[in-house]
């Protein structure tokens, strides 16, 4: 029942649509905050996968990062991912660039990185339990009251007071509805007839390929690092080899085309850290996902709210936490303020907004990697800095803290860029860097 003011009420009715990670955690939370308000709200969520299946059926596409910030803000909500959930702790990464590379450890004891899949596993794969992460929180949904209906949203329409949202099988009318169908669905049609103006986000290619080695090998290959490539390859924004309990998964970041597969899965700076990949190149299971690069510029009408990778995401980072940021703003401001576009524009939008702001330090700061990587010098600099400062107990880790910021998603980066424009900051990397000219490195430098 909606009142005049547009806000849920006991009986109303929530239609989220899509049970990714967005969808999941905005019902989570509107369904915790219902209880605890004793409202009583109906909440179904349209997921067209069974994250249980194994291959592309049961799969969300992703890197399956899991950032220390979202573990910590994950536990404070009482949600503790299972072990069978996390598919490897990391406590470190390696940085490559084309001529070196260097490990940097976790920068504080405690901070963590986990690693996931995304549904039932790799094509290849045997069942996961739980239908690994997004399974897991879906679960969670279901566990606290929300209803999931195994179908694909194809129409939104709006009456005159409410939303009617249909699958091919059967129409049903509800209160709020909520976009939660990520980067790689068109969607956005539909929403589009039920908000004015542009609710398309800017969106890239990039690349995922599942590698199949086995739990021991995968120890002996990578142990607990993430490996990250800073490569000098045109439209390679980054790509990182995510070590699981049996994969290793390689994901490429930027606009990736073949020939920057080719060029990727060629270099020697790969090859050296994966030996044999040149000829496998593709696993059992790979894919070319689209990727949020820019905010939808409109995300909520009256009765409608957009969370998650549909509306805007973190750049190249962190995806699932944004998801879990805008779901929780969102269901915040349902439950505690009201459903109408000025209710979102007020409790809604500076999460979105923080997001969106972010990214456009984050595309700077790419914008730079890009350039910086044609200047040798410079990124022997880099890794020469950061070197010096694993070695040594005394001195400050500055470049480490940054680089490990700016590939982790542990802070903003607008943090990591203000840190990295701080003078002492630039002059010691001036410093390694004419430091790398004038001694130039005779082999390849290493860990
Ligand atoms: C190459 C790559 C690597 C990445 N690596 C990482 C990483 O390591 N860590 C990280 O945090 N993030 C990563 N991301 C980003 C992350 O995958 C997304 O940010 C995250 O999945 C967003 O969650 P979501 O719920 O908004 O969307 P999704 O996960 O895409 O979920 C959307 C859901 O909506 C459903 N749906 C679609 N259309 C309809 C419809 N019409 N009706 C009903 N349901 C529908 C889909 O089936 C899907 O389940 C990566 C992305 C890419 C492309």
């Amino acid at each position: 029942m909606l009142t005049m003011k547009l806000e849920l009420d006991d009986g109303s009715r929530i239609a989220v649509i899509g049970g990714g990670p967005a969808g999941a955690m905005f019902s989570y939370f509107l369904l915790t905050f219902a209880n605890r308000m004793d409202m009583d709200l109906k909440v179904d969520i349209y997921e067209p996968r069974d994250f249980a299946l194994i291959g592309p059926p049961g799969c969300n596409m992703c890197g399956g990062i899991v950032s220390e910030s979202l573990i910590q803000m994950l536990a404070t909500e009482g949600i503790r991912l299972p072990e069978t959930v996390i598919q490897r702790g990391i406590d470190s990464y390696v940085l490559h660039t084309d001529e070196s590379s260097v490990r940097i450890n976790t920068p504080l004891a405690e901070q963590r990185i986990a690693t996931v899949h995304r549904g039932g596993g790799p094509r290849d794969a045997d069942r996961l339990d739980w239908g690994g992460l997004d399974g897991y929180l879906l679960d969670l949904a279901e566990s606290i009251g929300a209803n999931v209906i195994h179908d694909r949203v194809s129409a939104i329409e709006r009456s005159d007071t409410n939303m009617i949202v249909s699958t091919r099988r059967n129409s049903e009318e509800y209160d709020l509805a909520v976009g939660a169908t990520g980067a790689n669905s068109t969607a956005w049609k539909l929403y589009e007839k039920i908000a004015e103006g542009e609710l398309h986000p800017e969106l890239t290619r990039a690349y995922i390929t599942e590698v199949k080695l086995g739990r021991d090998k995968v120890d002996e290959m990578f142990g607990s690092s993430l490996h990250i490539f800073l490569l000098n390859i045109p439209n390679l924004d980054f790509a990182a080899i995510v070590p699981k309990g049996d994969y290793a998964t390689v994901a490429l970041l930027g606009g990736i085309t073949e020939d920057v597969l080719d060029q990727f899965f060629s270099s020697e700076s790969v090859r050296n850290v994966f030996p044999g990949i040149e000829n496998i190149g593709e696993g059992a299971c790979h894919c070319s996902p689209r990727m949020n690069t820019g905010a939808a510029p409109v995300a909520f009408a009256d009765r409608f709210v957009m969370v998650g990778d549909s509306g805007v995401s973190r750049l190249n980072k962190d995806g699932i936490g944004a998801a879990y940021r805008t779901a929780k703003a969102a269901a915040l401001t349902a439950a505690f303020r009201g459903i109408s576009a000025a209710d979102f524009e007020k409790g809604f939008s500076p999460t979105y907004d923080t997001l969106a702001n972010d990214n456009g330090y984050g595309k700077f700061m790419f914008g730079f990697v890009h350039k910086a990587r044609r200047m040798k010098p410079l990124m022997r600099g880099i890794i020469g800095m950061t070197s010096r400062e694993q070695k040594s107990d005394d001195l400050q880790k500055k470049m480490s803290m940054a680089l490990w910021d700016l590939f982790t998603g542990s802070a903003p980066y607008r943090d990591v860029f203000y840190r990295m424009i701080n003078p002492s900051f630039a002059l010691r990397l001036g410093y390694e860097s004419a430091k790398s000219i004038i001694f130039k490195p005779s082999a390849k430098q290493s860990e």
